[in-house]
């Protein structure tokens, strides 16, 4: 059977500085990422930063699209100046991803965000952010776990009539990397599960214009020892061959 080529998008940063060197730049795909798509049955490739005008080229080929982590998505996309405690961005990141997005919508593949790629997705189709959850009312959880990142830190409650209970059952525990979170979630997309003080940790289109599911913890990271988060990977593998 032939695996369906799975993309995911790329940080960009400079990975070696020197006396001598000016600094090497790396476009980096996490690991967790590419051996999750693996195990699922996907074929991963990276997508690096590229110049817009590629993306209908990657998509000619590609046949679905998982999208990483990273810096935070620029506020100017929702309509807001940078409050204080925004952290690093990248317009240009930004401005190739949704390119990228938009060809892959286009084209009905099936995506899966997670982190910043639900935050942007959500931006992309209307939403808007927190910049910082200290700008949010009653968030009691500390979403920035210290702890590493394959130990779950704290429970979502599940929309029973979405999709994503059909992978993740009610009070499943997930690890928890965002110092940002959805605001206004997209007209476009339904809750499907949230943390005990009401931040959204996963989201899924309202209808098949989009054939998106988006989370802001990183199941990459728990896909190896948990069943439970290895899941979303093979449904997505399965909303693929489906297609
Ligand atoms: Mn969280």
């Amino acid at each position: 059977m032939t695996k369906p080529l799975i993309g995911v998008t790329s940080g960009d940063r400079i990975f070696f500085q020197t006396d001598y060197f000016e600094g090497i730049r790396v476009s980096y795909t996490l690991s967790t990422i590419t051996n999750a798509v693996i195990a699922a049955g996907g074929l991963p490739v990276n997508i690096p930063i590229h110049n817009k005008d590629l993306s209908h080229h990657y998509l000619e080929q590609l046949d679905g699209l998982v999208l990483s982590g990273g810096t935070d998505v620029s506020p100017h996309l929702y309509g807001e100046t940078v409050q204080p405690k925004i952290d690093r961005t990248d317009p240009q990141r930004d401005e190739r991803e949704i390119a990228l997005i938009e060809a892959a919508f286009d084209k009905g593949l099936p995506i899966l965000g997670i982190c910043r790629g639900f935050q942007l997705v959500n931006v992309m189709l209307g939403g808007s952010l927190y910049q910082d959850l200290s700008y949010r009312e009653g968030t009691f959880i500390q979403h920035n776990q210290l702890s590493n990142s394959d130990i779950p830190v704290h429970s979502i409650n599940v929309n029973p009539d979405s999709h994503f209970a059909s992978l993740t059952p009610d009070k499943t525990t997930v690890n928890s990397y965002h110092h940002q979170a959805i605001k206004d979630l997209s007209p476009e997309l339904t809750r499907s599960a949230w943390a005990d003080d009401g931040v959204i940790e996963a989201a899924e289109a309202i209808n098949d214009k989009y054939d998106f599911i988006g989370v802001q913890y990183h199941p990459e990271s728990l896909a190896d020892e948990y069943p439970v988060h290895r899941a979303l990977f093979e449904d997505f593998v399965e909303r693929i061959r489906k297609k």
